[in-house]
């Protein structure tokens, strides 16, 4: 029988000899003062107003607190972490310095690992067939998988065993979605994993009136269960998400999903053929429902979201601001190159473009928001960038 390998959950007993490196690293005394008061931040012609919940969420909080914690605990072995340990340059670059290794870099490798290795497990936990590699090889683990991440794993194992197809609405490349999918699948179930409310139409189609089979197959050929077969997978279907997607967006899908089977089965068989449950993450909701609110609530020129291009939660935070106002979605404070230049992710693009003329001279009101993977020190660089761009 294989060993188990030795896996802390629950922090590391360092937390007191690295709390002072993530207060230096990540805190700022302005935005803890800002979130205090309430009140936004005023300077001459600037006047920035925050959304009331932004940065770092609960779950990002203790998966950097455990890496640090396991560099500290474990000084004469190596660390490592699986990939990026959250979706910021800022942060990923930070915990390089303190000697821990991606095994996601090129010249790193999996076989290499030997049982003296620590491996780092991210937020987003992982697919259960790298855990079963990293297991074969005996090493140490530090799981920081989040709470609010198991839960969806809680659920899409349950419809598997109930005999229901999980329907993610996520992003079937993100590590997120990939390790949900691996749950299903471990679990003896199949998987569908629709990116939005057009791919969510097509499979409520498919439901509804059947199709071409190989249409379906090749749309989600990279987002299904290996034999995935739309007449007999679709029969049953249970929704979740990953944690991190818009919230009015899931709910949407959820219903059409719970129209599609009630149209080609009728009220009789829903509940033995749908099952929904939503399991975005309440960090997420709260970013969400706080941008929504600041919208509403004040009258700004623009607004600024910071956060890595390839975090979902900042990308749909994007999205929900650009609805109402200029939005600028930017990765880092220098990204404000200067008053008549703004490098930043547009919400229908994956690329970063560089925009002139985007603010204006004179007084500016300006709304910022960060993603649930983004330090509060950066979201004060960019408060005093802007100050600059705007006193000068
Ligand atoms: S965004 Fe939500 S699910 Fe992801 S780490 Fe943060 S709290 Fe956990």
């Amino acid at each position: 029988m294989q060993p188990q390998p030795l896996i802390f959950r629950k922090g590391l007993d360092r937390r007191s000899e690295v709390a002072h490196v993530l207060e230096a690293s990540y805190h700022s005394d302005l935005i803890a003062q800002i979130k205090a008061s309430n009140d936004g931040f005023q300077s001459g012609r600037l006047r920035v107003h925050l959304a009331r919940e932004f940065g770092f969420c609960y779950g990002v909080d203790r998966a950097v607190d455990y890496a640090y914690q396991a560099r500290q605990r474990f000084t004469d072995r190596t660390v490592f972490l699986t990939g990026e340990i959250i979706h910021n340059p800022h942060v990923n670059d930070q915990i390089r310095a303190q000697g821990i290794r991606f095994l996601s870099d090129p010249h790193e490798s999996i076989d290499a690992l030997t049982p003296d290795d620590v491996v780092i497990l991210p937020a987003f936990g992982i697919p259960v067939e790298l855990l079963e590699r990293l297991a074969e090889r005996g090493c140490t683990l530090v799981d920081t998988t989040c709470g609010s991440v198991l839960n969806v794993w809680k659920n899409v194992k349950r419809y598997a065993r109930d005999g229901f197809t999980s329907v993610i609405h996520g992003k079937y490349w993100h590590e997120e979605t990939r390790a949900t999918a691996s749950q299903a699948q471990d679990a003896g179930g199949h998987y569908l994993v629709v990116l939005n409310r057009v791919e969510a139409a097509v499979a409520c189609g498919y439901i509804q009136h059947g199709g071409s089979r190989e249409t379906f197959l090749s749309t989600f050929e990279r987002a299904s269960s290996p034999g995935f077969d739309p007449d007999r997978d679709l029969q049953r279907v249970g929704c979740a998400n990953q944690t991190t997607m818009l919230s009015s967006e899931s709910m949407e899908i959820g219903e059409m999903f719970r129209d599609a089977v009630r149209q080609r089965h009728g009220d009789a068989g829903l509940d033995r053929r749908f099952q929904a449950f939503d399991t975005i993450c309440s960090a997420t909701q709260d970013r969400q429902d706080a941008v929504v609110a600041l919208l509403a609530e004040r009258q700004l020129d623009l607004m600024i979201v910071l956060g890595g291009y390839n975090s979902s939660n900042t990308c749909n935070l994007a999205r929900i601001c650009a609805e109402s106002v200029p939005t600028y979605h930017i990765a880092d404070p220098d990204r404000l190159v200067s008053s008549a230049e703004i490098r930043h992710k547009p919400v229908t693009s994956k690329h970063e473009v560089v925009t002139n003329a985007w603010l204006a001279p004179g007084p500016a009101t300006i709304g910022l928001t960060s993603g649930a993977s983004t330090p509060d020190n950066l979201v004060e660089q960019v408060i005093r960038r802007l100050e600059t761009l705007v006193n000068s």
